[in-house]
């Protein structure tokens, strides 16, 4: 049995959040560090580490989670967009090893950015990358 997360604890109201939004399977609420105004947490009530451990239903609950509130947060910020962001893994940036998806509100103009970087590649290097991942999910 894993650790209980700190969104364990929040889950079952041992640790205050400012709640959005719940059902059955999922938790929304507000950033405690935000990346702009509105950035919330959409996370599932069972704990599971990242997006590999989780069930596809739990992930399919969860972006329906992403709908109801993206929409709301959009609104009440008045941002015509969001980033739907998910630090899968310790070296993609996760800290928190209960799976969530972030939601950050964009404007024009906001000064955000993630850093992509962009590697060279030719066709052979496409080839090659197209087939080795595909053959592992052919197991
Ligand atoms: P990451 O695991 O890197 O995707 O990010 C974890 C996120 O959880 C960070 O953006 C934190 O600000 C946020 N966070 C950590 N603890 C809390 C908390 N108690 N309430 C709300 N957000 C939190």
């Amino acid at each position: 049995m894993a650790e209980d997360s700190i969104f364990s604890k929040i889950v079952r109201g041992e640790l205050p959040c400012y709640k959005l939004y719940e059902d059955d399977k999922t938790l929304a609420f507000l950033d405690i560090n935000p990346s702009a105004p509105g950035h919330c947490l959409v996370i599932p009530k069972d704990q599971y580490a990242n997006i590999d451990d989780a069930p596809a239903e739990t992930l399919s609950a969860m972006i329906a989670t992403v709908q109801k509130v993206g929409a709301a947060v959009k609104k009440a910020v008045g941002a015509p967009a969001y980033n739907l962001l998910c630090n899968n893994g310790k070296e993609a940036g996760q800290i928190v090893f209960h799976v969530h998806f972030h939601i950050i509100p964009r404007k024009p103009g906001d000064g955000i950015r993630f850093g992509f970087k962009h590697e060279n590649m030719d066709e052979a290097g496409f080839q090659d990358m197209q087939a080795r991942i595909t053959k592992e999910m052919a197991g």
